[in-house]
């Protein structure tokens, strides 16, 4: 039984997941003990219990402690059995992270998975459905497996109620280096809102991100007004497209932020990611070192090396005997190699 410290590291709900997914593909059970036990909230939250629910739904596993605010938990792996799945995390749990929890044992089974998972696309602390899809799935998909993602219905914080659909196509997890991010290859953008009444916030907001973008153009970020029963809500997706990978900023509405915030903090992020040759941005890195693991190594280079990352590093290495270790890369930043 592997005993993990949930205090330790990141020390946050990252953990949880990528340990259950380790546990589901390696057989290994774990413990984990002082659940989140820096942040706030200390415990499980809403949104972790649904990912470990979902955890235990696809691969016949049992786990105890599993309530509301709990700090221990201890689970036990059973058969993993692909197939059609709905998860609902309520409110604006993201959606992503659950996803985040099942996709790679998902990826690594022996027949096809279907998944409607609902909750929050988009929202803070986790990736939003453009970064899902046009970001972390397809560098998931140059790996091996093939997985598509729809979205049904945006859902944003604090009323959730969103719903993606995803369609995974196993295989085995291929070694890769990603180094090179390539040649430039598009920029765009993109604010989606809904309810939000006739004012000008999606204008302030992309003006706000040109201010900090000076090559991008007001026409590369279009604006598109959801259906009313899909909202409060805003949010803003800066995509740039390079030949081996498309990096996505995002950014979200809040009670309290103003939209001048809400659009310069992207575009300051993405001027960020644009004058660097790394290959991985900020959150692309912690999310590529459990399929890397399992894939048996791999190499990419990334900007400033996350405390996510080096978290996601010390849990791997419980489950798979992989280490990280991290080189500076010049000027493509940082260098996380898996071994
Ligand atoms: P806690 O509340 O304990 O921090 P959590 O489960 O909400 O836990 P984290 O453990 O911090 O969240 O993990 C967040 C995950 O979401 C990480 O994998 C991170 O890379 C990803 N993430 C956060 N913000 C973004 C973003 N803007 N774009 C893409 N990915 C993101």
């Amino acid at each position: 039984m592997i005993t993990i410290d949930g205090s330790e590291g990141e020390g946050g709900g990252q953990v949880l997941r990528n340990a259950c997914a380790l546990s589901l593909v390696t057989g290994e059970p774990f413990t984990i003990e002082k659940i989140r036990a820096k942040r706030d909230q200390p415990g499980l939250m809403r949104q972790h219990l649904t990912s470990i629910e979902a955890a235990c739904a696809i691969g016949g596993a049992q786990c105890e402690g599993l309530e509301l605010g709990s700090n221990r938990i201890v689970f036990r792996p059973g058969t993993l059995t692909p197939g059609d799945y709905r998860f609902a995390v309520g409110t604006a749990g993201s959606t992503a992270l659950v996803l985040q929890t099942v996709l790679i044992p998902l990826a690594l089974a022996d027949k096809p998975s279907h998944l409607v998972i609902e909750g929050g696309t988009h929202a803070g602390m986790a990736p939003s459905f453009d970064f899902i899809e046009k970001c972390f799935l397809p560098v998931l998909e140059r790996m091996g497996p093939r997985v598509s993602a729809r979205i049904k219905r945006h859902g944003f914080f604090p009323r959730g109620g969103g719903r993606i659909e995803i369609e995974i196509e196993p295989a085995p997890l291929r070694r890769m280096e990603f180094t090179e991010r390539g040649a430039m290859q598009g920029r765009s953008g993109m604010i989606v809102f809904s309810s939000l009444g006739a004012n000008k916030i999606p204008n302030r907001i992309r003006k706000a991100a040109l201010k900090a973008l000076p090559e991008w153009g007001e026409e590369m970020i279009a604006i598109r007004d959801l259906p009313a029963d899909q909202g409060p809500g805003i949010a803003l997706s800066l995509e740039a497209s390079y030949a081996n990978v498309t990096e996505v900023v995002s950014g979200f509405g809040k009670l309290g932020l103003s939209a001048e915030r809400i659009g310069n903090t992207a575009g300051k992020r993405m001027a960020g990611y644009e004058a660097s040759k790394a290959f991985a941005g900020p959150y692309l890195q912690d999310q590529l070192i459990l399929p890397m693991a399992l894939a048996g190594g791999g190499t990419f280079t990334t900007v400033k090396i996350s405390q996510h990352t080096r978290t996601a590093a010390d849990i791997i290495s419980l489950f798979t005997g992989r280490r990280a270790h991290f080189e500076e890369a010049g000027d493509k930043g940082h260098c996380v190699r898996i071994v």
